[in-house]
């Protein structure tokens, strides 16, 4: 086997993964990893909430790359060489085990994202990946065709390697976006992803924390379209469907600077024509009640009464009194209701960036540079992200055990 020494640029999940599996595959590599930060996996640490969604059971390629905005096409390839099910493998074979949510989002069985880093963190260990930390890459020179790479350090040391993986991560255009650049790489720029929005709306004020199981949202002017739970918050909407609009519609909503009307039917896909048939057969059966108090729909409460209020009930007014023209101002507010969005916030369990590294620069059976030989690329720093639910880590798992495999090969 050949003896290459290979350098790692950040100490994330891809960047462990990668480490781990070149120096598992090939024990006389020479792996090297440089974190920028004092601490090793900050996100895996941080990740769902404490618990990190690891990965998600889902193991058919096809209906995996679905959850995935951008990059779905360039990983359908890599999922048939790693995807969930040797991800659950990997780490059972360290102790490791995983349970799924009803959801489908996988955790590690101690709910503690602990677990995952120290098993990380043990396995570079014992494979000899040599860690440095507070120590990153600050610029990186080809030495020539074929001969490798020299990488200045922050601290000012030159170290030279004859593979070089660029495992820094989401964000903005600076640390590996600005390396890849610098090595003939294109970059499509990074915006957020998994984001929520700000409504201010009377008819949100103080439900913070109410939430619908499948409501419908969509932007039309920007053709988005997605459908789930939604949970209203102190700032406005967030929820599985916000965040999978936003994803689908990360650049779309940035080229718009986040302000759009959101259209939204709490009651997922009803069309407005059944909702206002429904409310009609609520007022022929309930005459005398109050439509305040007669809520036909599995709707919260105290929501029904704002949608009411809002679409010009009065408060006293019983069924009988509603006219056509204002049941179907009823039904608009249900099936159509239009809110206007002044922003985002970033959701605090999880975001990502969309944008990176050119995938079509990128082969993605060995995660090598088709530009710069001897490069190689994994996790989020790639134009690859995924919806919620442990797709993005999936990605990271993936594209950093192709690329460590990959590095631990062939003549160096
Ligand atoms: C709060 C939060 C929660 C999340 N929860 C989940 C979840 O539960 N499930 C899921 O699938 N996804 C989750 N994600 C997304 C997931 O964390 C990322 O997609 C994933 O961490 C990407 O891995 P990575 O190794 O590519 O990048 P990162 O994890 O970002 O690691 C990159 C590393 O490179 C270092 N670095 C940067 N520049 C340099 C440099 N020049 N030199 C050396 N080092 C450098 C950085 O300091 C960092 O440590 C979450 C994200 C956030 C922000």
């Amino acid at each position: 086997m050949s003896k290459p020494r290979v350098i790692i640029v950040g100490g994330g999940a891809a960047g462990f993964f990668a480490a781990i599996a070149c120096a598992e595959a090939n024990p006389e590599a020479e792996v090297l990893m440089y974190e920028l930060t004092a601490n090793l996996l900050a996100k895996v640490r941080v990740s769902g909430g404490g618990r990190c969604n690891v990965t998600h059971a889902c193991f058919e390629p096809r209906d995996l790359v679905k959850r995935y905005p951008r990059g779905g096409r360039e990983l359908l390839g890599a999922f048939s060489r790693w995807q969930p099910r040797d991800t659950i493998a990997w780490f059972a074979a360290r102790g490791v085990e995983l349970k799924t949510e009803d959801d489908g989002r996988m955790f590690p069985i101690t709910d503690d994202s602990a677990t995952i880093v120290e098993c990380l963190t043990r396995s570079a260990g014992s494979a000899r990946v040599q860690v440095r930390t507070s120590c990153g890459v600050k610029e990186v020179e080809r030495m020539g065709e074929g001969t490798g790479f020299a990488v200045t350090l922050t601290n000012g040391e030159t170290v030279t390697c004859d593979r070089l993986l660029i495992a820094t991560g989401g964000g903005k255009m600076a640390g590996g976006l600005a390396l890849a650049l610098k090595l003939g790489h294109t970059i499509e720029p990074p915006v957020p992803s998994l984001f929520t929005f700000h409504i201010d709306d009377a008819r949100l004020k103080d439900l913070a924390g109410l939430s619908v199981e499948n409501a419908g949202v969509s932007v039309t002017s920007l053709k988005l379209r997605e459908q789930g739970p939604l949970l209203i918050t102190h700032w406005g909407m967030s929820g599985p469907a916000i965040l999978r609009l936003s994803a689908w519609g990360a650049r779309a909503l940035q080229g718009v600077d986040y302000k759009f009307t959101l259209t939204v039917n709490w009651l997922g896909g009803r069309p407005l024509e059944t909702v206002r048939n429904e409310l009609a057969a609520a007022r022929t059966a309930n005459p005398r009640k109050q439509v305040v108090n007669w809520n036909p729909f599995a709707l919260p409460q105290r929501f029904w009464e704002r949608l009411v209020a809002a679409a010009g009930v009065a408060p006293t007014a019983v069924w009988t009194s509603v006219s056509n023209q204002l049941l179907a101002a009823i039904a608009g507010q249900i099936a159509a209701g239009e809110y206007v969005v002044a922003g985002k916030s970033m959701n605090k369990e999880e975001f990502v960036t969309c944008g990176g590294v050119r995938l079509g620069e990128v082969d993605f059976k060995t995660m090598q540079s088709r530009v710069c030989p001897g490069l190689f690329f994994a996790g989020e720093v790639l134009d690859i992200d995924g919806i919620t639910g442990g797709f993005n880590f999936q990605a990271a798992w993936t594209t950093g055990w192709l690329a460590g495999k990959a590095m631990a090969g062939g003549s160096a």
